[in-house]
């Protein structure tokens, strides 16, 4: 691979040669090959603009997609080259990895074992014990959020070129990853286009009256994170603590804030401490709970929970993940997805100025860079609130919170903090849990409880291996550097221009 000075060299090399498709191909995928994945993904496209019919290039396209998790992105650049029978096996594989992301196992493994079944080279191990796992069964409501379906391809503002009309070719069939396609019990060679769908009937109830919850968390509850708090603060609890003060003013009570960030920074334990600052019910909607393969049966499912909020006002609705809804805006491929992101916006705009009010939207992202600028729009989710990683005094006191309720020794929390750079409160959490697993052993041993101490700390933070922070740094660097020229990302460009 290439060292940061032979980048530079490639990149400057392009930037001079811009019409030089094997240049932009090559340098395109050293990008990826060293996790520059929106950087990778501009470059495809640029490619793609000089040979759009090339299959290499689209399918490093549509890896850096599905690396960057935007699956539907993926399968829209696949999607007119799978249309041929002919199409390249590893084009399938490719595609199924993003449908599994998707959610839709049915149709990625009709399409792994379709490719599989033309070229067993292609075959890749663990991808098919995915997707011979027992489907997750469509859960109501406190589902961790599921893998997002993201945004065509058009809609994604990366890059500065055209989106182009894509052409296949695979790549992401990791290589020597691939015995022959082991013959699957549940898959057989040439599987019927099955449906079976993982997903609720059609007529299933709404995930209506489900999870109200009473956030038992406050801003103190919530480490660091100082200008947040008291963005949200202004934005969100002052107009509805002191209506009257902001009606004087012409502004009303209600409208949303999009917090975005790494994952793992603590988002979603912000929301919820938010809700409880308010004393306002809490709702937290991952978008698999919404989105159903059903026509019509997301919408009813999103006004169900819309509704749900305004009858628990005042109530702060949390959307998790929202980029997944905000990106099947444009994608094509399912017209009624956009149906839904636009019964989204309508209720987010509420049918009259009463509908919503004591009802705050609170959207986390960790892409903001795919959310529809559609949703920025006034009224909607216009404040983009950026959740940063923790500094090394926030982390000590998201460590000191974290261990408040445990048997405890002296302990030197910054000391902790130091040695855990990089990490989030996810992380730190991990490093808690972890160390308190290891000293309940020790206590059952001992017969005693024995309280936990600076070194348990260190030596679980020796454990964990933060990279989270630091590939979102590099992609949140690409759209900071080459497409922010409406300047939304300029908040983050102190952030960014760090060394991470
Ligand atoms: P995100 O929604 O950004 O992915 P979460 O909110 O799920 O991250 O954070 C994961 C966990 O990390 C939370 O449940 C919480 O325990 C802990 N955490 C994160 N940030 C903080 C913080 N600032 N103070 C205290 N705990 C935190």
């Amino acid at each position: 691979m290439l060292d940061d000075a032979g980048l530079r060299a490639l990149r400057e090399a392009a930037r001079l040669s811009p019409e030089n498709l094997p240049l932009r191909q090559h340098l395109a995928g050293q990008l990826l090959a060293m996790g520059y994945l929106a950087e990778a993904e501009a470059e495809y496209r640029a490619a793609l603009v000089l040979a759009p019919k090339n299959a290499d290039i689209t399918a490093g396209l549509a890896e850096a997609f599905v690396r960057q998790s935007a699956y539907g992105a993926a399968l829209a650049a696949l999607e007119p080259l799978l249309a041929s029978p002919g199409y390249p096996p590893k084009l399938g594989v490719l595609a199924a990895r993003a449908l599994l992301a998707e959610g839709d196992t049915a149709r990625a493994a009709h399409r792994y074992h379709d490719a599989v079944s033309r070229d067993p080279s292609v075959g890749d191990a663990d991808l098919a014990a995915r997707l011979s796992a027992p489907p997750v069964p469509a859960s109501p409501y406190p589902a961790p959020a599921p893998a997002p379906a993201y945004p065509a391809a058009e809609s994604v503002p990366a890059s500065p070129y055209p989106a182009p009309a894509p052409a296949p070719a695979p790549a992401y069939v990791a290589a020597g990853s691939a015995p022959a396609y082991p013959a699957h019990p549940t898959y057989p060679a040439h599987p019927a286009p099955t449906p079976a769908p993982a997903y609720p009937a059609a007529g299933s109830p709404p995930p209506d009256g489900a999870e109200v919850e009473r956030a038992g968390l406050s801003f103190a509850d919530v480490a660091g994170m100082e200008a947040v708090k008291e963005a949200l603060r202004i934005k969100l609890l002052l107009p509805l603590q002191q209506p009257e003060l902001f009606a004087a003013y012409g502004k009303r009570a209600g409208g949303g804030v999009l917090l975005y960030g790494p994952p793992g920074a603590g988002k979603t334990h912000l929301a919820r401490a938010a809700a409880g600052e308010l004393g306002a019910a809490f709702v937290n909607v991952g978008l698999a709970d919404i989105l159903d393969m059903y026509i019509g049966s997301s919408e009813r499912n999103l006004r169900a929970t819309f509704e749900m909020a305004r009858r628990n006002r005042p109530c702060v609705l949390f959307f998790d993940e929202v980029d997944a809804l905000a990106a099947r805006r444009s994608d094509m491929r399912q017209a009624h997805t956009r149906q839904l992101v636009n019964q989204f916006l309508a209720e987010l705009d509420g049918v009259d100025q009463k509908a919503n009010e004591g009802v705050l939207v609170l959207a986390a992202t960790n892409a903001p860079w795919y959310v529809d600028v559609a949703f920025r729009r006034p009224g909607r989710l216009d404040q983009p609130v950026f959740v940063p990683p923790p500094d090394a005094a926030a982390r000590a006191a998201i460590l000191r919170i974290l261990c408040r309720d445990k048997p405890l020794a002296e302990m030197d929390f910054d000391a902790v903090a130091r040695a855990t750079e990089h990490c989030v409160g996810a992380d730190l959490k991990g490093v808690v849990d972890r160390a308190v697993e290891a000293k309940l052993q020790q206590s059952i041993r001992a017969g005693r409880p024995i309280p936990l101490s600076t070194p348990d700390l260190l030596a679980a933070a020796q454990t964990v291996r933060p990279t989270a922070v630091r590939e979102w740094m590099s992609t949140a660097r690409n759209y900071v550097m080459h497409a922010n020229d409406s300047g939304a990302w300029d908040e983050l460009m102190p952030w960014v221009k760090r060394k991470w």
